[in-house]
């Protein structure tokens, strides 16, 4: 683990790394991390469900009965909060019929239906989408790979998963070099604030966009 801890998360190494990408435009990547739903903390399902008739007039007819939105109940994994979760269901992708996207990705505009009521109900951005969702490509993991909880949450990129090495990856190449952790500093301030967005700029020595 990186012995850099700020506002109680470690930062991994990964996200220091310098590399040449910029954030993905998504008229070019058209939400390709939306491609196979998302598993969901099970209380944060029950508030999406609790807030269905703020959500339901921005999916397509066929798409609004919340009986539909979510998966089966697990509940054996301590990495979230409640140690409960479920997944987002999914369906074809208009795109291209070989592919599926999250049942809340909206296919005339590639927007997240939970994002668009929350912001046309006056709410912030963020207030009913998954967390997962709002972070990605970063995450926040709270347990190691034997699933004993960590002393900090690791922030990091969340590289190693299939959905990631199939475009998911929300980059595009570009010429000049920057740490990761730049290309997407308003998810580390999701997670760190945006005080610990700067004091990790500072840490590094690098200029905070935010
Ligand atoms: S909940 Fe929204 S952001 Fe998350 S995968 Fe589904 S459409 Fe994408």
């Amino acid at each position: 683990m990186s012995a850099l801890i700020i506002n109680g998360y470690a930062i991994d190494d990964k996200l220091l790394q310098q590399a040449p990408i910029q954030r993905c435009r998504l008229s070019a990547c058209r939400a390709a991390c939306c491609a196979d739903g998302v598993w969901v903390d099970w209380d944060q399902a029950q508030r999406i469900l609790a807030h269905a008739a703020l959500i339901q007039p921005f999916l397509p007819a066929e798409r609004r009965d919340p009986q539909t939105w979510f998966a089966e109940l697990h509940d054996d994994d301590p990495g979230f909060p409640s140690g409960r979760y479920t997944g987002t269901t999914t369906v074809p992708d208009l795109d291209d019929p070989l592919k599926t996207t999250c049942i809340f990705l909206r296919p005339e505009d590639r927007l997240c239906a939970i994002q668009v009521a929350s912001v046309a109900n006056g709410l912030p951005p963020w207030s009913l989408k998954p967390f997962y969702c709002c972070l990605y490509p970063l995450v926040d993991e709270h347990t190691d790979a034997n699933g004993e909880r960590l002393p900090y949450p690791r922030l990091t990129l969340d590289d190693e998963n299939d959905l990631f090495a199939r475009g998911g990856d929300c980059r595009e190449a570009c010429a000049v070099a920057q740490p990761i952790f730049q290309v997407y500093a308003e998810e580390v301030a999701l997670a760190l604030g945006v005080e610990g967005y700067r004091a990790l700029c500072a840490h590094v020595g690098v200029a905070p966009r935010l």
